[in-house]
């Protein structure tokens, strides 16, 4: 049999970097994956930002793509083999694990995933030109920067309510736009935005449009009423999405057991129902999903094959 790796990892963001960082250093001489994902680059969500001010360490704040350039060095300063190709399938029924990128397959003794989830988008006219620009799917990562401001939040789940109240710490106005005439948010939530007089809500309506992609900046939405079709203009400064996640799992149905959104299920920390398949970051987490939180499960993903490895069961 070709070479075998003690652990393969999937995934460069946090997460995947991280659990590199530790399994390098621990002389496992790990391969990465960084995917070239749906954009087109490796590196995760924070290749779709602009500046980081939460990542602990960086008082200055951060750009996101260069967060993830250092996190890439860092990894590949210790030793950690890192491979720029979408992982196309996996099997995990048998020993070594296997995994195949472009054609070629890859034997591992242990397994990281770290894929990662996408945060949904409208799909939408000028969405993309204006995402880190005023369109952003992260209230707690872009929030500060619309201090004073007026913004648009889009959905009608807890996600878009969560939004919305932590926004009003910053925004003088919120809106939150709902393709329907009733939130899906628990009652709790609801109760919240309600009673917030930063709130309030423009109902069975979707954002059809985001201007101005040719001033680079958010000036306003075109909304569609869904019941009327009437449609109108709104003046924002920003336009968060809050229409869900998925998570980066397909490839991963039929070999893992996955929840009902497909999300990796983990217990005891990042163990998979394989033993000697880990998960960590977003791929498993859709209640957080924060860079930080993402680099400390990619930490205990590394510490837990580690540990596999050694007890002589892989
Ligand atoms: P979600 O519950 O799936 O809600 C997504 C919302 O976006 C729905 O209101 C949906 O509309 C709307 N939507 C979806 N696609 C759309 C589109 N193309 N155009 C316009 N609107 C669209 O997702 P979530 O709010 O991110 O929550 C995910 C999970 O995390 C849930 O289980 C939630 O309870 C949990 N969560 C919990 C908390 C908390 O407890 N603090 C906070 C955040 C999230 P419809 O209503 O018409 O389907």
């Amino acid at each position: 049999m070709e070479n075998v790796y003690n652990v393969i990892i999937v995934g460069s963001g946090p997460a995947g970097f991280t659990a590199a960082i530790y399994a390098s250093r621990a002389n496992l001489k790990p391969l990465l994956f960084e995917g070239l994902a749906k954009g087109g680059q490796p590196g995760g969500q924070l290749m779709l930002t602009t500046d980081v001010e939460n990542y602990p360490g960086f008082p200055k704040g951060i750009l996101g793509p260069e967060l993830m350039r250092l996190f890439r060095d860092q990894a590949a300063r210790f030793g950690t083999e890192l491979i720029q190709q979408d992982v196309s399938a996996v099997d995990f029924s048998k020993r070594p694990f296997k995994i195949n990128a472009e054609g070629k397959d890859y034997f591992a003794r242990s397994v990281i995933i770290s894929t990662g989830a996408s945060a949904n988008w409208l799909n939408i006219p000028s969405e993309k030109a204006l995402q880190g620009y005023g369109v952003s799917a992260c209230a707690t990562c872009d929030g500060f920067f619309f201090k004073g401001k007026e913004v648009a939040v889009v959905g009608g789940g807890d996600s878009a309510v969560e939004e919305a109240t932590f926004l009003t710490k910053f925004a003088t106005k919120v809106t939150i736009i709902h393709r329907r005439d009733a939130l899906r948010a628990s009652k709790i939530m609801q109760d919240r935005a309600h009673s917030n007089k930063k709130i309030d809500f423009i109902w069975d309506s979707t954002v059809t449009d985001i201007k101005d992609p040719a001033q680079k900046k958010v000036t306003g939405i075109v909304l569609k009423n869904l019941k009327t079709n009437q449609v109108s203009e709104k003046k924002v400064d920003g336009v968060f999405m809050a229409i869900g996640h998925t998570p980066n799992s397909e490839i991963f149905k039929g070999q893992l057991e996955l929840d009902v959104k497909g999300y990796v299920k983990v217990h005891d920390g990042t163990l998979t129902n394989v033993p000697g398949v880990f998960a960590c970051g977003d791929a498993q987490d859709y209640k957080y999903r924060q860079a930080v939180t993402a680099a400390g499960t990619g930490c205990m993903a590394a510490l837990d094959a580690e540990r596999f490895l050694e007890s002589g069961h892989a």
